[in-house]
């Protein structure tokens, strides 16, 4: 269920027939080269368009679709009925098909990054992000990986993006401070090392049974389905004459959802940013708090980043 997109011109640029086209216009762009998008709920009235609203921990940057990344397409008339069902849809970009994105947080990362690069500005496209910097590279067939130096990531197969103009929660617009104008530079020397070292390897792991990357991501948006699946089935709390006398199983349901996606992510199938929001929408349905579910969400996911799955016992689910 989505709610009903903002209406009139009253609250926000968004809402402005001219911001509407350019969002359509941009992912159009997008899509002519080559690049996968998805519309993602908007920032609207403190919160976000999805059923979540103000609890929503992800404001504008998760996808409408309930398979986003699955869904995300370069066909024009895809694209056009999608922002003609949902206006004011951010962009979101698929990485890891001719894009990948470094992902710089902090003023300090930034200058920590280009440092290492020893450059002054990067060689391509540069995005303003809310409170940050995504540095777009041609993509290189290496997955996601969070903290290649402190507070920089790396979105690659799997990975999700929010492009220009899109909303962000502060209020302000995506948007290029250095152009995008359909080429892309190749990852530089000094980074791919830290994109592409060896993860941490779970025991079991052996050669015929580590799926490519491609796999897992599909593995990881699997297992995400049927996590969600699970704590949609999952016993609701009993009462009787006013008392509670069961507590049901959803909040056990939720933090086995995040232990076991947070195994995956730390394998790189996976990543919080397509997860959290998800498990959040999930846990509303079934009567948690947002407050509530991002709590459980919170350590479950930590300790399966502890406990990394191997590769054969996520075929095998
Ligand atoms: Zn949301």
């Amino acid at each position: 269920m989505t709610r009903p997109t903002p209406p009139g011109a009253d609250h926000d640029e968004g809402a402005r027939p001219a911001a509407r086209r350019a969002l359509r216009a941009a992912a159009l762009h997008y899509a002519a080269s080559g690049i996968p998008v998805m519309p993602l709920h908007t920032p609207y009235r403190g919160g976000c368009t999805c059923t979540a609203g103000r609890e929503c921990g992800s404001a504008g940057k998760h996808p409408h679709l309930r398979h986003g990344l699955h869904n995300a397409s370069t066909d024009p008339a895809t694209i056009c009925s999608w922002w003609a069902r949902w206006p004011h849809a951010n962009v979101g970009l698929a990485t890891g098909t001719g894009l990948d994105v470094c992902d710089v947080d902090t003023p300090d990362a930034l200058r920590r990054l280009l440092d290492l690069l020893d450059v002054v500005r990067p060689a391509g496209p540069l995005v303003r992000t809310g409170h940050g910097w995504h540095l777009w590279y041609a993509s290189t067939g290496l997955s996601n990986r969070v903290g290649i130096i402190p507070g920089v990531d790396w979105r690659g197969t799997g990975g999700l993006v929010v492009a220009p103009p899109s909303l962000h929660a502060t209020g302000r617009r995506y948007r290029f401070t250095q152009p995008y104008i359909g080429s892309l530079p190749g990852v530089p020397p000094a980074l791919r090392p830290l994109v592409a070292r060896p993860r941490r390897e779970p025991v079991s792991r052996t050669v015929h049974e580590a799926p490519e990357m491609g796999d897992l991501a599909s593995y990881g948006l699997a297992a995400l389905a049927g996590e969600i699946s699970r704590i949609r089935a999952a016993p609701r709390p009993a009462y009787s004459g006013g008392q509670r006398v069961s507590a049901g199983g959803r909040n056990d349901a939720l933090v086995r959802a995040a232990f076991r996606l947070g195994q995956l992510a730390e394998a790189g199938s996976l990543d919080q940013q397509t997860v959290w929001p998800q498990l959040i929408e999930v846990a509303r349905a079934v009567g948690l708090s947002g407050a509530q579910a991002r709590r459980t969400i919170a350590s479950g996911w930590r300790a399966g980043l502890r406990h990394p799955r191997p590769p054969a016992e996520r075929v095998r689910r």
